[in-house]
């Protein structure tokens, strides 16, 4: 996610209004290719962007150990994403590869109302954390296949969990063979909640919808 990205998610969730949203921001993989004035832009586009009914996040947004050689660089643009999502008071999409305890750590000197933690996988201790602050963690292909994920899946309350795609990116493991990742997976995914929960799919399902609703503050259809 950059400046170019944003506007083409923004572009998209306009012409397709009520079927796609638009979360805005700068990626942590991002941050060095990104050039001042982009990053200055990037908050203006938000900024003017706020009462559009398409926009709905601030995300993907974050820290990622594995850059470390960029990490003050990272550290500004993710302070500086998270001041812009309180101001706008606007639901925050965090990656947090190998981040994630330093990032629950650091959100509660920030004012913000909607967390979401995307493809929470560790540690797992940090999940009661999560829960207690109200925030909402996404889950994806992976649930079908990896045993770490779907223990979170277990020790995570329905009421805090979304599904998610990622992507653009192949998942390898079946059932999913190699091919790119798009939302034709997600009923496999919830279908891999309702095992693990040992409910019904059709009530994972519905609360998954509720929870979308009530974390991005809108109606779906
Ligand atoms: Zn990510």
């Amino acid at each position: 996610m950059d400046l170019e990205t944003s506007i083409r998610s923004l572009k998209l969730a306009e012409q397709y209004s009520g079927m796609v949203y638009a979360a805005l921001g700068i990626h942590p993989w991002n941050v060095n290719a990104v050039t001042e004035d982009e990053f200055q832009q990037t908050i203006e586009l938000v900024s003017e962007k706020r009462q559009n009914k398409a926009l709905i996040a601030i995300g993907e947004i974050g820290l990622d150990h594995k850059y470390v050689e960029i990490w003050d660089k990272q550290l500004m643009v993710f302070n500086e994403m998270l001041r812009l999502a309180e101001k706008l008071d606007l639901p925050v999409i965090i990656h947090s590869r190998g981040t994630t305890e330093q990032i629950v750590e650091m959100l509660p000197s920030y004012n913000l109302k909607k967390v979401l933690l995307h493809w929470f996988s560790n540690p797992i201790s940090v999940l009661s954390k999560v829960v207690e602050n109200g925030y909402y963690i996404t889950e994806g292909p992976p649930t079908v296949y990896s045993n770490g994920i779907r223990e979170v899946a277990r020790r995570i309350p329905l009421t805090n969990l979304l599904t998610e795609t990622d992507g653009p990116i192949r998942f390898f493991k079946q059932p999913f063979d190699g091919k790119k990742t798009t939302p034709a997976f997600i009923p496999t995914v919830v279908k891999a909640i309702a095992e693990i929960k040992k409910v019904d799919a059709t009530l994972v399902a519905e609360q998954i919808k509720k929870n979308f609703e009530a974390f991005f503050g809108v109606k779906l259809n």
